[in-house]
């Protein structure tokens, strides 16, 4: 349930709406706009009389709010939410590329990637440590010692790191890491998510694989509903019957994501396509539909890539794909 304030509530009127509510069990989330402020009510809303609530001077109205998602919905939080990483901020018009490789597999390869990067535009580095691959047999990150290599990366560079985190265990590790990511295997491990959900660290929490917009967005609500507010979405494409790329990359999910929650959309063009030809144009299509960031596997020699050479592009073709990036988003301006 939601309720608008009239214009000219003061502080004080606020605060007394919001302490008798809270006596009827339920959360209250204030989202304070420039025009107006919405309360978002979360728990048993069955026992609010909506008219008595909507009698109230104060009050401009109150809806019932029909969608599972609550605290991710636009209508409790009408304004973007900014999410920020170390010096970096995403969302509500900033926007940020995220680069690196797959998996981190040295030293000289995550340091040499995270500076060329950096040079060519990249606002966050990205590395997977922990990776979820479909064989058991595969190569499957560096684990701890990729996390460390990363953090050596971020030091040297400068540059905030995102790394994803496959089971709870491991989450101690995680503590210099500015944002945590959520692969699209993991996106309804539950348990996953409410632990998550007790830090505040932000969360990009990729679409799972065969996954509705709806099913991201409860996912979502899973994390926000234990505490932690600092998540990006991510469509990095679904599986469809189409074998000619890795996956379907669904750009709609952009903007109507846009009109269903507050929360920002970053694409990754990589998993969606799997083809690094590919990668350049679904970027930009990415940034011209309203994406709030991009995130991309960039690899010094794709062809000895211990994981997804195939779909990573060299820091060359990042530094154009940066540039043209740019020129899109100023058009759309
Ligand atoms: C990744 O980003 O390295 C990754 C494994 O992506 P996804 O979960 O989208 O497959
Ligand atoms: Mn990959």
């Amino acid at each position: 349930m939601i309720a608008v304030l009239k214009r000219g509530t003061t502080a004080e009127q606020t605060d007394h709406l919001i302490r008798w509510l809270k006596t009827m069990n339920l959360d209250v989330h204030v989202s304070s706009g420039q025009e107006v402020t919405v309360l978002g009510l979360v728990g048993d809303t069955s026992r609010v009389d909506m008219e008595l609530l909507t009698s109230l001077e104060i009050v401009d109205s109150v809806k019932r709010v029909s969608e599972p998602f609550k605290q991710a919905n636009r209508k409790f939080h009408p304004n973007d939410s900014i999410i920020e990483a170390g010096n970096v901020k995403i969302g509500g018009g900033f926007f940020a590329m995220i680069a690196g490789p797959c998996s981190v597999e040295s030293s000289e390869q995550i340091i040499g990637i995270a500076n060329e990067v950096k040079e060519g535009g990249a606002d966050v580095l990205r590395g997977g440590a922990f990776k979820p691959r479909t064989s058991p047999y595969a190569f499957q990150g560096l684990k701890e010692q990729g996390l460390k290599l990363l953090l050596e990366a971020k030091k040297v560079s400068g540059l905030p790191i995102i790394t994803e985190i496959m089971n709870v265990r491991s989450l101690a590790l995680f503590e210099e890491v500015d944002i945590i990511q959520v692969g699209a295997r993991n996106m309804q491990n539950f348990d996953l998510l409410q632990e998550l959900g007790k830090t505040k660290k932000p969360i990009l929490l990729k679409r799972g694989l065969a996954n509705t917009l709806q099913e991201l967005l409860m996912s979502a609500e899973y994390i926000m509903s234990e505490g932690n507010e600092n998540i990006i979405l991510c469509e990095r494409g679904i599986r469809t019957y189409e074998t000619y790329t890795r996956n379907t990359l669904d750009l709609s999910a952009v903007p109507v994501l846009h009109e269903l929650t507050h929360l920002p959309v970053v694409v990754d063009p990589s998993h969606a396509t799997g083809r690094a030809q590919l990668v350049p144009s679904m970027a930009l299509a990415a940034a011209a539909c309203g994406a709030d960031g991009i995130m991309v596997e960039v690899h010094n020699n794709p062809s000895c890539a211990l994981c997804d050479g195939a779909q990573s592009i060299t820091p060359a073709q990042f530094t154009q794909l940066a540039h043209a990036v740019k020129r899109v988003r100023e058009a759309i301006q």
